[in-house]
């Protein structure tokens, strides 16, 4: 152990879980309630109003008391049906991770092979959706926010591709590790289902997950045959109505969702945006100015949440086991076929210019302890873009 992890407070920079603000841990901390009586329908309207913004929507929120991945079979199980045709795309780990789960659950999924540095293409989409004449795709699913690889998809170009082919399936959208930091549009980008999870940009600790719901998928899920009990919309949006859960909702993590909305509409969702793109940008101009390469090969698909550094000889993990014995910090593993290859900084969330300035000191000494050649003036480019506003 180094004396240097003797005080101060833990960085946790992965992308996700993420920091959760003093304001969300005390609205946490109070009694839990009874979740049938009207103290807690009332707290249940109030948020299932109140965090619509967040995803662009005018159309019913479902809120599981579960970690993403639950949510992305409630997406699949509500709208489809077994042997059903899906397109999906290979952008990184949680692409991989969702079309698997798709395959085991009965469905046919084209995969669109893809490097692990771009998102979705719009164009490969629009091949496939041409040549689908019979309609027989019923679904395509894209993750926004490649949380594996730092990439972002251009949701409204796919959304633009399933125009112009004149395609009736429906777009179902991971924004697990996008939501509340990067611009999202459920009702203007025309999604059906936007799955999303509590612990990234949502500032709360693991445990909440989310599906928006068009009127199509609310209607795609009238048929839909997949099996489904627990992730079931239906009994949800008829308790819902009411501010009730057809089962024992997660009470303490509705305080925190109530504090972190109120926390994200004071400073403005633009300006959320725009704090995370800063930030983004920065940690880019550090990782240049170190002589390193960003993952991210597209400049219009960079993450806002988090960036991904390619080590090309390998050596990642012991950067990361370095840093965090000696600096206290963690950052993200390089995932799948990016094991060891990668490592990934997390600035999303309860995130400010000194947190990165901390961050960007950690990666760099750390970087130089593990004996990485780089620039050691190279944080430097990152703190002239902090300099800006
Ligand atoms: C974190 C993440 C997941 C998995 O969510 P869990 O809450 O761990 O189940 C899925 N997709 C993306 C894009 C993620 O970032």
């Amino acid at each position: 152990m180094s004396v240097t992890t003797t005080g101060g407070r833990h960085f946790l920079q992965i992308p996700g879980p993420t920091n959760v603000p003093d304001r969300v841990l005390r609205a946490m901390a109070a009694p839990t309630i009874d979740h049938r009586g009207p103290e807690f329908a009332a707290l249940g309207l109030e948020v299932l109003q109140a965090v619509k913004p967040v995803f662009g929507t005018a159309q019913p929120v479902v809120i599981y008391p579960a970690s993403g991945t639950g949510a992305w079979e409630a997406a699949l199980t509500n709208t489809l049906s077994p042997g059903d045709r899906v397109l999906a795309f290979e952008t990184g780990h949680f692409a991989t991770l969702w079309q698997d789960m798709a395959t085991r659950l009965g469905l046919h999924v084209e995969f669109v092979p893809g490097d692990w540095r771009h998102g979705a293409d719009p164009q490969a989409a629009r091949e496939r959706l041409d040549a689908d004449t019979a309609h027989e795709i019923k679904a395509v699913m894209v993750v926004h926010n490649e949380t594996s690889t730092g990439v972002t998809s251009r949701v409204p170009e796919i959304r633009a591709a399933l125009d112009a082919a004149d395609h009736p399936a429906l777009l179902l959208v991971d924004t697990i590790s996008s939501l509340g930091s990067i611009d999202y549009r459920h009702d203007e980008w025309g999604v059906d289902v936007t799955v999303a999870g509590s612990q990234k940009g949502l500032m709360l600790p693991p445990g909440l997950s989310f599906n928006a719901i068009s009127e199509k998928a609310l209607q795609a899920a009238k048929t839909a045959g997949l099996p489904r009990s627990f992730w079931d919309w239906q009994p949800i949006l008829a308790a819902n109505e009411r501010g009730f859960f057809p089962y024992t909702p997660a009470t303490n993590l509705f305080y925190a969702l109530r504090e972190a909305l109120i926390m994200l509409d004071e400073e403005g969702l633009p300006n959320v945006y725009a704090r995370h793109a800063r930030h983004a940008e920065a940690t880019r101009a550090a990782v240049r100015g170190w002589g390193l390469e960003v993952l991210a090969l597209d400049e219009r698909e960079y993450s806002g949440s988090l960036t991904a550094i390619l080590l090309p000889q390998g050596g990642a993990d012991a950067v990361r086991e370095v840093i965090l014995r000696e600096y206290d910090m963690s950052l993200g593993a390089g995932l799948g076929k990016l094991a060891d290859k990668v490592f990934r900084i997390g600035h999303l969330g309860h995130f400010n210019d000194l947190t990165l300035a901390g961050t960007l000191a950690g990666v760099q000494m750390g970087l130089v302890r593990s004996g990485v050649t780089i620039d050691p003036d190279g944080i430097q480019a990152g703190l002239e873009r902090l300099q800006r506003p």
